[in-house]
């Protein structure tokens, strides 16, 4: 491809053919995309490339089925007749060669044949992926069969849309390469992500898992990691605190030039305060917690490169622990630093009666309450708290969008609870004289899905349900479940508790049954500060990309410093349908490039 650089001024001053021309091959086959999303440009064109791509994507999301269908198939199949035959477009040979298809040993080729047979019986288009994967270098052969064997068995409404997602991802590369753009931060993060991911702990570390519990000696390595890069990076200080969260300091304007002896706490300078987790769940992803010490670390890297000090201080904060995987005492690390580190936890044993106190100090931590209590932060001193955080779920992937503004980290009520009944004979007990419990909580489960899907933000799972010692012929005469109820206002929350409640109640009343019901957590909902929001919706804007706001579903660490000051966080899109907790879980090396751009607009405009 030795075209001429394409600009957007280029873009923008051409008429709609010079258009669809300049973007010629950016989507296979399909130059209608392009011819409609100039139809619908503003008068001032497109602000941005990220705006363009935005835009096409649209065009095909606002496109018929059979238009989508139509550009589906305008694809070849991966290493099928087309590339044997050398009749590719020049784009898809260029992409199939860099992953590597060309060079297929015979096993792999003849799989890849069987896959493109078995997927085009399935569904009736072609497989598409886009094999030049999230970081844009090649997906390896292996990535690309295990995708394709793994996708064979989606359901069609949700492979089409996945398709069609792997299209915008293959025009997203022809583009760069197109305007020439590399995403040198985003990749950077990217990097940093998949080496960071080499500390394992052992049982996972073998087959490949990401596994890095509080304080085992891959979780030791990853902080230690953390601390050498955010040296390199050029932070002022570095230290990791007594409970393991790594802490990096980027000196604002005033505390570079000295500190004030004994100024009052309003005349010291203040910092924003970020950060997120670096511990991860069983099994689970690179870029969980993990992108939002990432991303911050590199927006302080190119500020140091610039040698530039912002006005105020910038602390970084790798939480150590978020997950409450190996102890209870989720959110250990946030929790030290808003002064509520609950002193019992340092007497809690994990699953192989290793006590929290004896790990802390053979990690060579202080392990005593003073030193943990003195990580507690003052509230005066700070700016407020922004978090950058994957969305762990589908929303922001289904709208082709690369960044989301939270607006409320939903609080949540959870219960274990058990209905009894009599557990009698199944041939025996007519249907009108039985006392089943488990129909009982049947019926509790699809009240929970209509009363929770009636409303906006709010969500409700019956995750566990058991009968316990049940028999194929014995009616249940227990039933075991647990409630999960969360919503972005407590008031929201506690409606939907108490329906829930009363319903489980009435239930049980009408088929003349008992139960029990222990409620194990609470969480108070965490609003976004206006003025914090505010300032990510600004930051999203001057990229070119709309203000889409969403609640947060899952508790992060912005929850917990949401107790001592202002906070407010920003999301980025998982790929592969945006999955978390998981080894599928994916990020792009372009969306990443947006989120550090949308950090360093924050960071500019304080
Ligand atoms: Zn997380």
């Amino acid at each position: 491809m030795t075209a001429t650089r394409l600009t957007l001024s280029l873009l923008n001053a051409a008429d709609t053919d010079g258009f669809v021309a300049l973007l010629d091959g950016v989507y296979e086959h399909s130059p209608w995309i392009a011819e409609r999303a100039f139809a619908a440009r503003s008068a001032d064109g497109f602000a941005s490339l990220a705006a363009l791509k935005l835009a096409l994507a649209d065009v095909v999301r606002n496109a018929a089925i059979d238009e989508q269908l139509a550009l589906i198939r305008a694809h070849p199949e991966l290493a099928g007749k087309a590339m044997v035959s050398k009749t590719l477009t020049a784009e898809s040979t260029n992409e199939q060669s860099k992953a590597g298809l060309t060079d297929c040993t015979p096993e792999e080729f003849a799989r890849l044949q069987q896959l493109n047979a078995d997927y085009n019986a399935r569904f009736g288009w072609p497989f598409i992926l886009a094999v030049r994967g999230p970081r844009g270098g090649g997906l390896s052969r292996t990535q690309i069969i295990e995708t394709f064997a793994r996708r064979l068995n989606a359901h069609p409404d949700i492979e089409r849309a996945e398709c069609l997602r792997n299209i915008h991802r293959i025009a997203e590369i022809r583009l760069n390469d197109k305007f020439g753009v590399t995403s040198a931060l985003g990749n950077q993060v990217w990097d940093w992500a998949e080496s960071l991911a080499r500390f394992s702990d052992p049982g996972y570390a073998e087959q490949g898992q990401l596994t890095t519990l509080y304080l085992t000696d891959a979780h030791r390595a990853a902080a230690g990691q953390l601390a050498d890069w955010m040296r390199e990076c050029g932070f002022d200080e570095v230290t990791i605190d007594a409970v393991g969260n790594v802490v990096g300091v980027y000196h604002g304007k005033d505390e570079h030039a000295g500190r004030p002896g004994e100024a009052a706490a309003h005349e010291w300078p203040r910092r924003l305060l970020t950060g997120s987790h670096y511990d991860t769940v069983r099994n689970g992803g690179k870029y969980d917690g993990r992108l939002g010490i990432l991303v911050p670390m590199v927006c302080v890297r190119e500020l140091r490169r610039q040698g530039r000090r912002l006005k105020h201080g910038l602390e970084v904060v790798g939480f150590s622990e978020e997950e409450g995987q190996r102890y209870k005492a989720t959110f250990l690390g946030s929790s030290a630093l808003v002064g509520r580190f609950d002193p019992a936890w340092l007497d809690q044993a994990d699953a192989d009666g290793v006590v929290l106190r004896d790990l802390m100090r053979d990690a060579g931590l202080p392990a005593t309450l003073d030193a943990i209590q003195a990580l507690k932060r003052d509230p005066a001193r700070y700016l407020g708290f922004v978090e950058v955080h994957i969305e762990q779920g589908p929303v922001l992937n289904e709208l082709d969008l690369p960044l989301g503004i939270v607006t409320s980290i939903n609080g949540s009520i959870r219960y274990v609870g058990e209905v009894r009944g009599l557990a009698s004979h199944a041939g025996t007990t007519p249907m009108g004289r039985r006392r089943d419990a488990a129909a009982a909580v049947a019926e509790l489960v699809l009240y929970v899905e209509d009363r929770a899907g009636a409303v906006p933000e709010v969500v409700g799972t019956v995750g566990q349900l058991q009968v316990p010692n049940g028999s194929i012929n014995v009616i249940p005469g227990r039933c075991r479940f647990s409630l999960d109820l969360r919503a972005t206002t407590d008031a929201a929350r506690d409606a939907l508790d108490a329906d829930v409640r009363a319903r489980l109640a009435e239930i049980c009343e009408r088929r003349g049954l008992s139960f029990t019901l222990e409620r194990t957590e609470a969480a108070a909902a965490a609003p976004s500060d206006a003025a914090w929001q505010s300032r990510w919706e600004a930051a999203v804007t001057a990229l070119g990309l709309p203000v889409h706001r969403m609640p947060s579903g899952a508790g992060h660490d912005a929850m917990k410093l949401h107790q001592a000051m202002p906070q407010a966080m920003l999301f980025q899109r998982g790929l592969n349908l945006g999955i978390s907790h998981n080894p599928l879980e994916a990020i792009s090396n372009d969306d990443t490039e947006l989120c550090v751009q949308a950090f360093q607009a924050l960071l500019d405009a304080l």
